[in-house]
This record gives structure tokens, C-alpha cells and sequence, in this order.
């Protein structure tokens, strides 16, 4: 039995926090067993790391990057999407065959991730076999979980294309060498409608169903690429039945953005159980749009976060919490406050709970949750003309913290920095 103590605060709920001052976190084996306010008798001899007067945050999540992206973030940003993943992307993502380039690249992208205190993702990788299996290798090392997929792509690709025979010989040869990681998991990732042939897709929906396999994918971000599907697939009346078709749409299929989702999608988004990956800073830098993220959270979609770099700029999931704050006020304002903007606290729970119920857990520090925490210290920050209130100094990291107050990080039970 371990304690961790410190300024709790949990995202039970899309609301507001519930914060438990000077409480305890009691870890056994890295599995929460529970929560206190008053350290329990029973307890009274186990080890207690002490964190006294600072901020104990859960993991944050990211549910939707591009980690071959990583050494382009902050570029092309004049762009729109399709240009920029001609001009751009394509480009970055091909140096990836190169496997010590992609070891120096994944080295330092895993290190940042946790660095942030993002301790769970689901990553795109490239369309190289190899590459992937070095990322996973690395995020593993770095005590990253989560799920991370080599990216399938036969048409529209530029330098990236594949051809259907390489990337269904790539895609088996690179499942088959998965069974070695314990923390992070395949997951197929047929990078977008526009970027596969109806072969592709119907293989890659046939492998999902045989082997049991979660997808990832992109969905409704921007007008050009909405029309560019329905040409693509004149029989499908919206963009998200491209990959109902090919059974590509289902429990636990993550499909980025649905910034344009009308009704119809986002019900079609809850009624197969799809989580949307809100990608706030990637849709303001890609001039994409404000997605209706409130709403869609109310009328039930499963709304989580992503940073989307390198169309997001910000790794940092407070800095993507802030940006998700920002597009919604930006949103309220275009509608004259028919969209309500999201608060601190219901951003915080898009970047940690939600994103967390992907991999089976519970909200908040819930017993049986494995412990994924970010200690936060606020001590640089400025001295208020009173003294803050625990919920005033949480909503206050979440615009001013940066790597250097990330005090200490634990990741799937174990403390990872
Ligand atoms: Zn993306």
C-alpha cells in the first residue's frame, strides 16, 4: 500500500471538479483502492509521498495525434487541410522509412508526452511497419499506454502512398510483432476516406471483425474534404456511412473531429458507440471550424480531446483544455450565445475522464482505476492579492502551467516522472 497526498482533483462528471484539499490517494500494486479526505486508521503505517500544498491532477489523455507529425509542429500553419498535407505532411511523415530517424523522433516525442503529463494516448503513427513498432517501443519505455496505429493510405497520398498489396503485407506484418508490448496496443487506422480505396477499407473492416481490433480514423473536418467523400461515394448520403459500409464504424471507433457533423451523424456517432476526438487547436489552426462541442456533449455524443498535432501546435493537453475553451467561446459568440461556451471544469473532464473511459475506466480516482496522476506545482505562478482557493488555483494551472510545473507524473500505476 502506497498514499499519495496533496490537493485532489477529480473530473467525476462534465460539470464542475470535485476537489478533496490536503486528501489521499491510497495505491496498491498501481490500482486505486480509494479516496480520503482523513488518512483511515487501517492505513496509518503505509509510506505517504507527500506532495503538501500541490495540485494532484488525473493523466490526461490524448485521444487523437499524429505522432510522425511531431517534428513539423508550429509549421504550414497558413494552410488549409488538404494543401497542407500535400505540401507538408506527406513530406514529414515519409522520412519515417529512415528507422534511427524514427528512433530519435519518437525518443524525444514519448519523453514530451510525459514530460506534459499526458500518460495515456491513441497515435497515429506512419504507414511504415517498423516505425510503428519503434514508437510503441518508445512510448513504452517512456510508460505511455495506450493505442497507436501504423496508418493504412493507397490513394491520395503523395509521398506516402502505399500500394493495397504493401500495406495489407505491412499492416499483418506489423500486428503479428505487437504481441510483445504489455501497455500499448494496436489499433487499425485507415487515415481517412480520401486516403483509401473501397478495397482497403472493406480489408480493413474485415480484419477489425476477425481480430477483434478497435479503428481510428478522421471524420467531417472541413467542407472541401466533405465534398471530396461525396464524390468519392455518391451512394453514401453522409460522410461518416464510408466507413459504416465497410464495417469501420463501431463500438470504440475513435473518429477525429466532426466538426461539421450534423444530427444525423452525431446521433449516428452515439447510436454505434463512436468517441469523437475534439481537436480544438488543429481546428482553429486549419481554419477547419468550431465544432458544436457542448451541445454534442449533452445530446450524448462521447466527446474526448485530442492535440491532432501537427494540425494542433500544442502538445500539452492543459494547453489543448484551454484551446477547447477558447473555440467554444468563439462558437458562443457566433451564435449569440445559443451555444454555451465549456468551463475549466468541463474541459478538464473531456481531457481526463473521458478520454480514460476508452480504457475502461471509471471517472475521477475511482477504486480499481490504475493511478494516473500529474502533480502540479503553482508555486511560480503569481501571488494573488488573497489567498487563492484550491478550485481558483486549479483553474488558474490550467491557463499558466507549462512542463516546468508538471512536478511529478504517474502512469498506469507507476511514477513515470
Ligand atoms: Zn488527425
Amino acid at each position: 500500500m502506497q498514499l499519495i497526498r496533496g490537493h485532489l482533483i477529480e473530473a467525476k462528471r462534465f460539470g464542475e471538479p470535485d476537489i478533496t484539499e490536503n486528501g489521499y490517494i491510497a495505491v496498491e500494486g498501481g490500482v486505486i483502492k480509494g479516496v480520503y479526505a482523513d488518512l483511515p486508521e487501517a492505513y496509518a503505517g503505509a509510506p505517504v509521498t507527500d506532495y503538501s500544498d500541490r495540485l494532484v491532477l488525473q493523466g490526461f489523455c490524448d485521444m487523437h495525434l499524429h505522432a510522425s507529425q511531431f517534428p513539423m509542429l508550429g509549421m504550414g500553419m497558413d494552410l488549409p487541410l488538404l494543401d497542407w498535407l500535400r505540401t507538408y505532411t506527406f513530406k514529414t511523415e515519409a522520412r519515417f522509412a529512415d528507422e534511427a530517424y524514427a528512433r530519435r523522433v519518437y525518443r524525444r516525442f514519448a519523453d514530451a508526452l510525459v514530460s506534459n503529463g499526458t500518460t495515456r494516448v491513441c497515435a497515429f503513427s506512419s504507414i511504415h511497419a517498423d516505425a510503428t513498432l519503434i514508437l510503441m517501443e518508445e512510448l513504452e519505455r517512456a510508460g505511455v499506454s495506450g493505442f497507436v496505429g501504423k496508418v493504412n493510405m493507397d490513394r491520395n497520398g503523395g509521398e506516402c502512398e502505399e500500394t493495397l498489396e504493401d500495406s495489407k503485407r505491412g499492416t499483418l506484418r506489423w500486428l503479428d510483432a505487437c504481441g510483445r508490448f504489455s501497455s500499448v496496443r494496436p489499433i487499425l487506422t485507415p487515415r481517412f476516406t480520401p486516403s483509401c480505396s473501397d478495397g482497403m477499407l472493406a480489408w480493413l473492416g474485415a480484419l477489425a471483425r476477425e481480430r477483434g481490433l478497435f479503428v481510428q480514423s478522421h471524420l467531417s473536418e472541413n467542407r472541401a474534404e466533405i465534398e471530396l467523400v461525396k464524390r468519392l461515394h455518391p451512394d453514401c448520403a453522409q460522410y461518416w456511412q464510408t466507413y459504416e459500409k465497410y464495417g469501420l464504424f463501431s463500438d470504440h471507433t475513435i473518429m477525429a473531429h466532426c466538426v461539421h457533423s450534423d444530427e444525423r451523424e452525431q446521433d449516428a456517432l452515439i447510436r454505434h458507440g463512436v468517441l469523437c476526438a475534439h481537436c480544438p487547436d488543429s481546428n482553429v489552426n486549419i481554419c477547419s471550424g468550431f465544432a458544436p462541442v457542448r451541445r454534442m456533449a449533452a445530446r450524448g455524443v462521447w466527446v474526448a480531446l485530442g492535440s491532432d498535432i501537427a494540425g494542433g501546435a500544442e502538445l500539452p493537453m492543459l494547453r489543448v483544455m484551454t484551446a477547447c475553451i477558447r473555440a467554444s467561446k468563439a462558437r458562443a459568440v457566433l451564435t449569440g450565445g445559443a451555444d454555451a461556451f465549456l468551463t475549466v471544469g468541463e474541459a478538464y473532464y473531456l481531457a481526463t475522464s473521458a478520454g480514460a473511459r476508452y480504457f475502461g475506466d471509471e471517472p475521477g480516482f475511482a477504486p480499481g482505476n490504475r493511478l494516473h496522476a500529474v502533480v502540479i506545482d503553482d508555486s511560480g505562478m503569481p501571488e494573488g492579492v488573497r489567498p487563492l482557493t484550491v478550485k481558483e488555483r486549479f483553474e488558474r494551472a490550467a491557463y499558466l502551467s507549462n512542463e516546468r510545473s508538471v512536478a511529478a507524473v504517474y502512469g498506469n500505476g507507476k511514477r513515470i516522472k
